[in-house]
């Protein structure tokens, strides 16, 4: 098998988005990994310079793999460096529909592990010192709307009855919580938590290359192929040949591998952030300095980070987005909720792809020939991603069968109608904002 892929047509206006999220205006005047510019050897390589692949990379050279990384732009450049920030545990099903999904024993693990990012991906961060504002006071799942509360507390007492430490909040201490009366009560996951993703990608990223990770940005895999039994991946500058290979680019997927980019859904999130607010203001919204998001199709979601910024997401246009201008509906919302931000402004905003999948759960797939490729993590993969990095690396290491990794392994297949997903889109948002509208 050989492929070919072509760079998308967007690449501009979605480097233009990268640069304008709030980490990357933080983050000024960074590094820059180097384009491969050589043919090189190694056991393993990585394509996609995301958590996935940061984290996949880094626990690989820790069990002295020998490994190089591809990210077609930075480390960091697609979702995993300009998310919400929200470190939510656990997957878009409660623990016992997994269970009866996956049968016992993959259900259980698949819990233990889903439910349990949070706290991994704490531990990596604590053990290699990356400092990206990691805090951990809890998620608020919230009831927009009071047909929802049924949904949202079947949830809760779903976690709770598994033992784990999800609260039960009433509308009234839901109020005090957020700084507003929208919900209808909601419930709080203590293990959730919130942190700058941009740094934690560039954290994870030198970590990994301290460790002896090769990792070339501006380096596009633009063919993957067999070449006297090994992989052989080139890109504009140079190639590598690989025994093993993880493809992990998620919602940015090209033609690299065929009918990958057609199992998913590259559907855009999109982010507004204020500049600091004057401490009065900050002590309004969300005080616990919780991480929120609500029930419904679409999801609203927002937190207030260490610099005092409410950082609020929701759907937005299917293109790319770099000013607060394009996404008024997100900011009117936001006044509604908080009118102190009338005053305020907004500092900037972008977006960027979220991939979702028809199940609602993340794919991993054992292409053979020692060819791995995982992605869908449908809007949870800050602290899903970086965590799946120890398994994948054990799998890839050979340590564990694909079997048992916490994700099993399905088959590749592309969701029909794929060409018509944009309509699809777009009509779900319209639908949700009407019902936000009626309710
Ligand atoms: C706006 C937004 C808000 C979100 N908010 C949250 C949140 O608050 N909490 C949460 O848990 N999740 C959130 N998510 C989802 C989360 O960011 C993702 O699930 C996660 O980052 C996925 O990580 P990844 O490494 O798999 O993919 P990505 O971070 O998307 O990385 C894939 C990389 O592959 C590269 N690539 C693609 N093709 C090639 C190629 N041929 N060669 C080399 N490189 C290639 C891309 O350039 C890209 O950098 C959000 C996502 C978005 C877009």
């Amino acid at each position: 098998m050989v492929t070919r892929c072509r760079n998308p047509p967007d690449h501009t206006a979605m480097d233009e988005t990268a640069r304008s999220s709030i980490y990357a205006q933080d983050a000024a005047n960074q590094f820059r990994w180097p384009a491969l510019s050589t043919e090189l050897r190694a056991r393993i390589a990585v394509i996609g310079g995301g958590l996935t692949g940061l984290s996949t990379a880094l626990h690989l050279v820790e069990a002295g793999q020998d490994v190089v990384l591809l990210e077609a732009y930075q480390p960091g450049w697609g979702a995993s460096g300009r998310n919400g920030g929200q470190l939510n545990p656990g997957l878009k099903y409660d623990p016992s529909q997994i269970i009866g999904k996956f049968g016992t024993e993959a259900g259980n693990r698949l819990v233990e592990f889903g439910w349990s990012t949070v706290q991994r991906t704490a531990d990596l961060i604590g053990r290699l010192g990356i400092d990206c504002d990691l805090r951990l006071n809890g998620t608020l799942r919230a009831a927009a709307r009071a047909a929802d509360v049924a949904a949202v507390r079947a949830s809760q007492q779903d976690m709770a009855a598994h033992g784990m430490p999800v609260e039960w909040v009433e509308a009234d201490a839901m109020t005090r919580l957020t700084g507003h009366g929208r919900y209808h009560g909601g419930f709080l996951d203590k293990r959730g938590g919130d942190l700058d993703p941009l740094r934690l990608c560039h954290g994870l990223a030198g970590a990994a290359h301290a460790a002896g990770a090769r990792i070339h940005g501006d380096s596009r895999a633009i063919s993957l192929g067999r070449d006297q039994g090994r992989w052989r991946i080139t890109t504009n500058t140079g190639a590598v040949i690989a025994d093993r290979v993880l493809i992990c680019c998620n919602g940015y997927a090209d033609g690299l591998v065929p009918g990958l980019k057609r199992a998913m859904v590259p559907v855009f999130s999109s982010v507004l952030a204020t500049p600091p607010l004057p401490d009065a203001l900050a002590a309004q919204i969300m005080p616990g300095r919780q991480v929120l998001y609500e029930s419904g199709l679409v999801t609203v979601y927002y937190r207030v980070d260490a610099r005092n910024r409410p950082i609020l997401g929701g759907r937005g246009p299917m293109r790319p987005v770099a000013s607060p201008e394009r996404l008024g509906h997100i900011a009117d919302d936001a006044r509604r909720l908080w009118p102190g931000l009338a005053d305020v402004g907004w500092q900037t905003a972008w977006n960027g792809r979220v991939a979702i999948t028809t199940d609602h759960l993340p794919h991993f797939h054992d292409l053979g020939d020692g060819l791995l490729a995982i992605y869908g993590y449908n809007g949870r993969g800050v602290a899903l991603a970086t965590a799946m990095g120890e398994p994948l690396a054990s799998c890839l290491a050979g340590k564990i069968a694909s079997a048992e990794l916490p994700i099993p392994p399905t088959a590749l297949s592309s969701i029909r109608f794929h060409a018509f997903w944009p309509i699809g889109v777009h009509a779900t948002i319209a639908w949700s904002r009407l019902r936000k509208a009626l309710t």
